[in-house]
């Protein structure tokens, strides 16, 4: 049975389709122009789309075409909003939306001042728009280690209104290397996020799952994470999953997401059916819905791989809320 969902807890806001559609206005209020490599395509969001979506197209290099656009306040406030209006007309009524300041600085912009803006907005589309959107504050793990823990502190000063999150590649940056960023947030307010077992190095294969579930563990021990993004292998490690079954740690799942991606073969292997009945609270996201498949068809396909009983569904939908950061 498919389940209706109506939030996400796994959402890049640089990643998604609405603000894709509006980048000639966002290079517009950055003042800069379009980028030769999108400029023929820009106007046409199939276009653009198909450009996008070309695997053979640098991930990096897709994703600062986009936030190269996002390089001023007035940018990235009109980026928020045409975001959340997108997810609400969709039918979303909360949705946890992730961004990285230190993309946004291109043009003279603080990493505060960029974290302030992406704020600011989306608590303004909270009021407005009927939607709630909570915050990640997120670390592109390239960063060196001192941008970390500057981005942690920024969070810290939110009290608990924005999460804490790592992103892009693990393969290069394993969680670690972020450990202190993440223990000031120890004790604090500040939920704690992390792309883990989403994306290691394919050779060895014989050790590619063991090194995923090497992370979700750091993830997990070390930067005592509240949710993980992806954790492809947790299924194969009963003690994992008792783990996060007795913490309360949520699992934002994006399993077209690693379809698409390589990281896993068919989407059988994350074995989702097994973990709801263990009680994880596991949800389905769509990571980024302009490169990547939307939601609509990451819903029917694991329908269609799971078979999801209706208890099945309905824990879909409740983790949802169950799961939530938002205080
Ligand atoms: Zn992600």
């Amino acid at each position: 049975m498919q389940p209706r969902i109506r939030g996400l807890h796994h959402d890049h806001v640089d990643g998604s389709l609405a603000v894709a559609k509006t980048l000639p206005e966002l290079y517009e209020l950055s003042g800069l122009p379009i980028p030769s490599a999108i400029a023929s395509v820009a106007d046409d969001t199939e276009e653009l789309a198909k450009f996008f979506r070309n695997p053979h197209e640098n991930l990096v290099k897709k994703f600062s075409l986009i936030t190269g656009a996002l390089q001023t306040e007035e940018a990235i406030r009109y980026a928020v909003r045409e975001y959340a209006r997108t997810r609400r007309r969709e039918g979303y009524r909360y949705v946890e939306a992730y961004f990285a300041p230190q993309y946004h600085t291109k043009r003279g912009l603080a990493v505060r001042d960029a974290a302030n803006a992406f704020y600011n907005a989306m608590r303004s589309a909270d009021s407005d728009l009927g939607i709630k959107v909570f915050p990640h504050l997120c670390i592109g793990r390239e960063a060196d280690v001192e941008t970390g823990i500057a981005i942690a502190k920024i969070a810290l000063e939110y009290d608990g209104e924005m999460a804490l999150n790592l992103v892009c590649d693990e393969a290069a940056h394993p969680p670690e290397k972020h450990l202190p960023a993440y223990k000031l947030t120890f004790g604090s307010k500040v939920k704690r996020d992390c792309h883990a077992g989403e994306w290691v190095a394919k050779e060895p294969a014989a050790t590619y799952r063991a090194r995923l579930a090497a992370n979700i563990r750091t993830a997990l021990f070390d930067l005592r994470c509240d949710g993980i993004g992806h954790a492809i292998p947790l299924a194969d490690h009963p003690e994992l999953v008792s783990y996060v079954v007795d913490h309360g740690v949520r699992i934002s799942g994006c399993p077209l997401s690693n379809l698409a991606c390589g990281a896993v073969k068919t989407i059988e292997e994350l074995r989702i059916g097994e973990l709801l009945d263990r009680g994880v609270c596991y949800t389905l996201n769509p990571d980024d819905d302009f490169f990547l498949p939307p939601m609509e068809e990451v819903v029917e396909k694991c329908d269609a791989v799971f078979r999801f009983t209706e208890s099945q569904a309905r824990q879909l939908e409740e983790n949802v809320f169950g799961g939530a950061f938002a205080p």
